[in-house]
């Protein structure tokens, strides 16, 4: 199936969760029963308290036969590095502003972090439905917000459109007809480019995020950069520096669809997928087939976000 990945970046209560919701919704791979146990992408406060990682809450919908993993990031300035690694595993990202607020403090600090990564985010103005709604102002806020932390002219010339997350519409212009999301849905198939990676390589994936789950033991997550992992296969975790850390066998793949984790049989090259087997890898190592030697690019990290209790 055909692949996108792309992030949501916003500041607090700008709509990220109402926005996925309704992408889900619309995508039909939205459960009913879901809906009030878990909204998409609630903050993770336990985790964030006993100071294990924060995960990179990734959603699954599909729309025209095309998959699009959207990962969301935390906003806060407080987790260093983690926004960056975040970033690292989307080819795109979509931008969420309030049609009244305009650009806030983590609308700032998490564009500027994307900007600097060469990703050209797709730009949504939400909640035009509101009375004090000053849409087009808050475009040019935008712009001007993306001229500031020196986006390039690649990056300045980015589509957009304006939403109503709460409604679940998006149109590409202020006074279209509003319907539903799907001008959002094409804006992401035509602009996000599919990710690259070649499926026939040795197994390359950087482990992004960690977390300890009961069953499964260490979970680490991240997007396949090339090769195709099937479990019971063994691979081996290069530090940074390129030590090998340890070799284990995978023994669980989980995908993401919808809200959900499933196990998978395969994942290919440009999926991001959870991994269990490991017991000492942990974030920013490259978990890759033993014939690897080289670790892949990892972006600096702050040891204390991947503390685990
Ligand atoms: P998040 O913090 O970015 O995940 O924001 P939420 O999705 O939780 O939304 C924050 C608040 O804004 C909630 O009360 C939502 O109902 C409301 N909201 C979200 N989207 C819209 C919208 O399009 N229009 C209006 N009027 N309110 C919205």
């Amino acid at each position: 199936m055909d692949l996108r990945n792309i992030a949501i970046i916003a500041h607090v209560d700008h709509g990220k969760t109402t926005m996925v919701d309704k992408l889900l919704q619309q995508s039909g791979t939205f459960r009913e029963n879901q809906q009030v146990q878990e909204r998409a992408m609630d903050s993770n406060d336990i985790e964030r308290e006993r100071g294990i990682t924060i995960l990179a809450k990734c959603t699954s919908v599909v729309w025209q036969d095309v998959r699009i993993n959207i990962v969301d990031t935390p906003g806060h300035a407080d987790f260093g590095g983690e926004v960056e690694r975040i970033l690292s595993m989307v080819d795109s990202c979509v931008l969420l502003v309030d049609a009244a607020e305009g650009p806030m403090p983590q609308t700032k600090f998490v564009l500027g972090k994307a900007l600097k990564q060469g990703l050209k985010p797709i730009v949504v103005i939400n909640k035009v439905d509101k009375p004090e709604q000053r849409a087009d102002e808050v475009l040019n806020e935008i712009f001007d917000l993306f001229a500031a932390l020196e986006a390039t002219e690649e990056q300045l010339d980015f589509p957009y459109a304006f939403a109503s997350a709460k409604n679940g519409w998006a149109v590409k212009e202020m006074g279209d007809e509003p319907k539903d999301l799907s001008p959002l849905f094409e804006l992401i198939l035509s602009h996000v480019q599919p990710p690259a990676g070649d499926k026939d390589g040795p197994f390359r994936m950087l482990a992004t995020t960690l977390e300890a789950n009961n069953f499964l033991g260490r979970i680490l997550t991240g997007r396949i950069t090339s090769g195709t992992l099937r479990p019971n296969t063994t691979i081996k975790a290069l530090s940074r520096d390129g030590n090998v850390i340890e070799t284990a066998r995978i023994t669980k793949i989980l995908g993401f669809r919808g809200l959900e984790r499933v196990p998978v049989d395969e994942a290919e090259a440009g999926d991001i997928v959870a991994i269990a087997g490991l017991t000492t890898a942990t974030v920013a190592d490259s978990i890759v087939d033993p014939s690897v030697e080289e670790p892949l690019p990892a972006q600096p990290i702050d040891p204390s976000t991947i503390a685990m209790t």
